[in-house]
């Protein structure tokens, strides 16, 4: 009989290694199953590196002597085979390494958590207890939709606005919906992966969960956990017995063998693009997923995003919303002279006096562009925009007691000179969440004033009358909703120039006008136009169509898709030259002895573009070159060639 052989995937940054490696089982060697994590020699760095089993054979791939397997690090089939394929082919469509989405996907190993998971399988007590009751209906949608959805449907899912207590929290409506399909999806026997961008989304629809399911059916998964409980969340989510999963954007690569529904919430928040190589974001993940193993596929959100009305039009999604939607009650609120009622003209009369009404019997929340106190300073004598003297960074103030200090270096100036006319006096421009919040204050004497922004974390506060500064995306849960909204800085959040702020602006305020109470009134300040009237009437979706049409006129994302090629020139160069038919290069430029290059491409070609790159980057990096002084630290390998794939936003160099 021929030894047997394990294919094994290599934890190792180098490309040239991102792909099965045969290795001997040692005669003895106990354990080796697909799935568990070894310990393996590395011939050419000759040590011993860890890795998975994918696979097992007896036939050897490549001929030649083969290394023995080293150790079995651990017997838990950690990598599940589905999860195997979607790692492969998510990195292969981003030219990246499968390894590396494994390592979002497969958390570093707990011996403690592991022997404790291990004593419960033994025992007998590690899968959940049998449901005992029927599913929940998913309230407010047509039975027969919700049917065929899970049946194994694909759809754009219109949430309504609003808040609803469950239990003694209050969540978003979304939160009950996907809870309520998630229930369902167990039910029928299967699982469910429910991806949010952040804690604070992860907070309402974990709320929403518990006052629906057990608690051993509900499975944390998410990358902003500590390892321990990361690990104990990825055991869980690999037993027999259905569960839910949710977490945030890394969830997306939970196990799940019988999987039923995979639901990605606000696709649109930046957050849910993965940082790492391969960057792949999880909206991509989650669309292959659902092709590879079959379920149910839900992207939702208060606003839709050109990204997913774009598979809508192309008919690979289906629309799906409330038999009877609720609106926000969004008032477009002009800036005009003579209206105004505070001296920095953001508050036009009209809303500041529902603002005054509503703080009377409840929460008001009014959001903001940017923390602090004031965001910009200036020099009060000539009006030179007042800097740092280390680096010519623009100076602000962060509190209003505080010194000023420095946007970039993050020094102090406690000795500020104008660079022009060298008067020390400043003079505030703007005014950030402290500020607002100190001039409300004043102007609402012996209401409470509450804010929310990065520094400052609130999550939720309660119904008594306060004022609620928040930025956006830091917005409190208020109890039973705000009483009224305030969207302020409108203009100067659409004034940034980047390709998808048009989308960002609408998710930002729907998002905050999904917080008001149901009869509350929404004013948005200072905006008007197409974005106002997308709003204001909730034909949001038309308003995603314009949009994509725009881009497609362009070819911008996601009309086409996008790569950025950046490392040493010649390596760049050269995979330009090796691009298929189909790809044109956007944008090149050199800096520091760096290019940058952006690609284009449609979708049919991406599969070959992603190839090209790949097996250019695999042959730079095999090329030894001389080290460049100073580039790096000794030792730490430093890409010739990387890759970036549908970045969001390809033109934001920041
Ligand atoms: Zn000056
Ligand atoms: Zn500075």
């Amino acid at each position: 009989m021929r030894p047997l052989i394990a294919r094994v995937v290599l934890d190792t940054p180098l490309p040239q290694l991102d792909r099965l490696l045969d290795y001997r089982v040692p005669e003895g060697m106990e354990g080796v199953v697909p799935g568990v994590r070894v310990e393996a020699p590395l011939r050419s760095a000759k040590r011993m590196t860890q890795g998975f089993v994918v696979e097992l054979s007896d036939q050897q791939e490549h001929p030649g002597p083969l290394s023995d397997l080293d150790a079995v690090v651990s017997s838990v089939e950690v990598l599940r085979p589905e999860v195997w394929r979607l790692a492969r082919a998510v990195a292969d469509r981003a030219a990246g390494s499968a390894i590396d989405v494994l390592r979002l996907a497969i958390p570093k190993r707990q011996v403690r958590v592991e022997k404790a998971w291990l004593a419960a399988r033994a025992a007998g007590t590690a899968e959940p207890a049998p449901l005992q009751t029927d599913p929940p209906e998913v309230t407010g949608y047509r039975s027969a939709e919700v049917d065929a959805l899970l049946a194994g449907g694909r759809v754009a899912l219109g949430v309504d606005p609003g808040v609803v207590p469950v239990g003694d929290t209050w969540v978003g409506r979304w939160a009950v919906t996907f809870a309520q399909l998630a229930a369902r999806t167990l039910a029928q026997g299967a699982s469910a992966i429910l991806v949010v961008p952040d804690h604070r989304d992860a907070r309402q629809l974990e709320a929403a969960l518990h006052a629906t399911l057990p608690a051993d059916r509900i499975v944390r998964f998410d990358s902003a956990q500590p390892d321990a409980e990361r690990y104990r969340g990825l055991l869980r989510a690999m037993g027999e017995e259905p569960v839910v999963v949710l977490g945030n954007r890394s969830a997306v690569y939970a196990p799940a063998t019988r999987l039923g529904l995979v639901a990605v919430w606000n696709d649109g928040d930046p957050l849910l693009s993965e940082p790492l190589s391969p960057y792949v974001h999880a909206r991509d993940a989650a669309l292959v997923r659902q092709e590879q193993q079959g379920g149910a596929l839900v992207f939702a959100g208060h606003t839709r995003t050109t990204d997913v009305e774009r598979l809508v039009e192309l008919g690979w999604l289906t629309e799906l919303g409330p038999e009877r939607p609720r609106r926000s009650r969004i008032v477009p609120t002009a800036l005009a002279a003579g209206d105004v009622h505070d001296e920095h003209a953001r508050i036009p009369s009209s809303a500041w006096q529902a603002a005054a009404t509503a703080a009377a019997t409840g929460p008001v929340l009014v959001q903001v562009a940017r923390p602090g106190y004031a965001p910009a300073l200036r020099c009060r004598d000539c009006g030179t925009s007042a800097r740092c003297r280390h680096c010519t960074g623009p100076l602000r103030l962060q509190r209003a007691q505080g010194a000023p200090s420095c946007l970039w270096c993050g020094r102090e100036e406690r000795a500020f000179r104008c660079a022009e006319c060298r008067s020390p006096r400043l003079a505030h421009v703007g005014s950030g969440t402290g500020r607002t919040a100190d001039e409300l204050g004043r102007a609402f004497p012996g209401v409470r004033v509450i804010v929310a922004d990065g520094e400052r974390r609130v999550l939720e506060v309660d119904e008594r009358p306060s004022l609620v500064v928040a930025t956006r995306g830091a917005e409190p849960v208020a109890a039973g909703g705000y009483r009224a909204v305030l969207l302020l800085d409108g203009e100067r959040m659409i004034a940034r120039e980047t390709l998808r702020i048009a989308e960002d602006c609408l998710r930002w305020w729907a998002d905050a006008a999904a917080l008001a109470a149901d009869d509350a009134k929404v004013f948005l300040v200072g905006v008007g136009g197409r974005l106002a009237t997308a709003l204001a009437t909730a034909s949001i979706p038309a308003f995603a169509r314009a949009e994509l049409a725009d881009r497609r006129a362009l070819r911008f994302p996601p009309a086409a898709r996008v790569a950025t090629l950046d490392g040493l020139p010649d390596a760049v160069t050269a995979a330009l030259e090796a691009l298929p038919e189909g790809a044109d290069t956007i944008a090149e430029r050199t800096v520091d002895g760096r290019t940058r290059a952006l690609i284009r491409f449609d979708y049919a070609h991406g599969a070959a573009v992603a190839r090209a790159v790949r097996s250019e980057i695999i042959r730079q990096a095999a090329i030894r070159r001389k080290p460049v002084p100073g580039a790096s630290r000794p030792g730490r390998a430093i890409l010739p060639l990387r890759a970036r794939f549908d970045d969001p936003e390809p033109f934001d160099e920041s």
